[in-house]
């Protein structure tokens, strides 16, 4: 095939144990998307783009804007000449991507340069969405989907206390997340009213696709505080759920006291999410992280978490790549892709000879994050194909399961939208 799949077709060559869906989602994720105006057009009822935490776009908000339309929050992509079985992936709009979404003979297609590579679908609007509140809210204003319908997600603390280079973690906008997308749910303010939550997932919950629901917000200083707040979206949520739905909370790192809180008022499955395992760099990236908790006193209590909720069930999540940061001002990151993998994987392994099965999201270089403002650049594709051949490695090593809570694994059938780490076996 053409120049513009070369490398692809080179890493499917030397990796054949790997699915090649894994290779070209993360990829894909890596560079972003063109969705075409035409093809945003051409498509009619499908579930937009949420931007309730993250924008996880390459493009600067004021260029996504001016697109004809909000972009999927999800597309399946599938067959094509690589014969790819059905992969899910989070939708990151970037214009000078050599992927492209755009209708061919007037059927959406992924294009790599100009060669179709895969049919495409948007996301469609899931069932739930026809819902609205006592209040008239639309239901997917409080509590959009991912995972192609199956995790309601409420981000119930749209900022983050850790303010400015100081504190905010450097690849992180959800700040500016809220400043530029927060007109799209104005009604809501920056904290989302909890019986709005509640109503919100109990009505979601009723969807047979849906399987799960997820509470996360940004970081609050006093400890205190933090645990009351997102222990009352838990407790007032569960109250109203007429059916077993299981709770994924994705916050800091919380005492065993705390968890032990959270897991009696109904959460299934935690994600403290340590970012990033090197020591200087967890300290430089994550400065807030680092000063209120403190990196040791977080692993402990990941790891203590895990006594609590179970293995599988502790998940802290791992901003892949960012450990290869480099910029003015930044000059600390790896620049070996080989050095970051072995970093990362020492972390994993860690983390899972403690019996806690660590996670990914695949790092989007946000324009307006620290990184992303000193032009910092994503890592090579390599790099991504090593680490997650290594994390499968560790988990059947130590006879770990999947993170819990994520759905199946396997190429054709996960749903991780944001990572490919579980695209590559069962
Ligand atoms: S703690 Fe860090 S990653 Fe989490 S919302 Fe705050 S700045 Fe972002």
């Amino acid at each position: 095939m053409a120049t513009q799949t070369t490398e692809l077709e080179f890493f499917f060559d030397k990796y054949p144990d790997i699915p090649r869906e894994l290779v070209v989602k993360e990829d894909i994720l890596s560079r972003g998307i063109n969705f075409t105006n035409t093809a945003l057009k051409a498509q009619g009822d499908f579930q937009r783009k949420a931007y309730f935490l993250f924008t996880f776009d390459v493009d600067a908000p004021a260029d996504v804007k001016s697109k004809a339309g909000i972009i999927p929050q999800e597309i399946r992509i599938e067959s094509g000449p690589f014969g790819l079985r059905p992969t899910v992936l989070q939708c990151r709009q970037s214009s000078n991507s050599i992927y492209r979404v755009d209708l061919v003979d007037s059927r959406l297609k992924l294009l790599c340069g100009d060669l179709p590579l895969a049919g495409v679908d948007f996301v469609p609007k899931h069932d739930y969405y026809e819902s609205r509140l006592k209040d008239g809210t639309p239901v997917e204003t409080v509590a959009p989907a991912i995972y192609w319908g199956q995790t309601v997600d409420v981000t119930a603390f749209r900022t983050c206390q850790y303010w400015g280079e100081k504190e905010e973690c450097k690849f992180c906008d959800i700040n500016e997340n809220y400043r530029e997308w927060g007109s799209l749910r104005k009604q809501l303010g920056a904290i989302v009213p909890v019986e709005k939550v509640a109503e919100a997932v109990e009505l979601s919950s009723k969807d047979p696709n849906t399987r799960r629901y997820l509470i996360t917000g940004g970081a609050i200083k006093d400890p205190k505080k933090e645990v009351e707040f997102y222990l009352n979206y838990i407790k007032v949520t569960e109250e109203h759920l007429s059916r077993d739905f299981p709770c994924r909370l994705n916050t800091q790192a919380f005492a065993k006291t705390d968890c032990e809180k959270f897991y009696e008022a109904g959460v299934d499955y935690y994600h403290p999410n340590l970012e990033v395992w090197d020591p200087k760099l967890f300290s430089v990236i994550c400065p807030g992280k680092n000063k209120f908790i403190g990196r040791d006193e977080w692993i402990k209590r990941a790891i203590e978490a895990s006594r609590v909720f179970g293995i599988g069930n502790v998940s802290p999540n791992f901003v892949a790549g960012v450990e290869m940061a480099n910029c003015n001002g930044f000059e600390i990151g790896f620049k070996n892709p080989k050095d970051a993998v072995q970093s990362t994987l020492e972390g994993i392994e860690f983390f899972m000879i403690n019996e806690v099965t660590p996670k990914f999201d695949n790092w989007a270089v946000e324009p307006l994050s620290y990184f992303g403002k000193n032009r910092s650049k994503a890592p090579p594709l390599e790099y991504f194909i090593e680490l997650y051949a290594g994390y499968y490695d560790l988990k059947r090593k130590y006879g770990l399961p999947w993170p819990r809570g994520l759905g199946e694994a396997g190429p054709g059938k996960c749903m991780v939208p944001a990572t490919a780490f579980m695209d590559i076996g069962n």
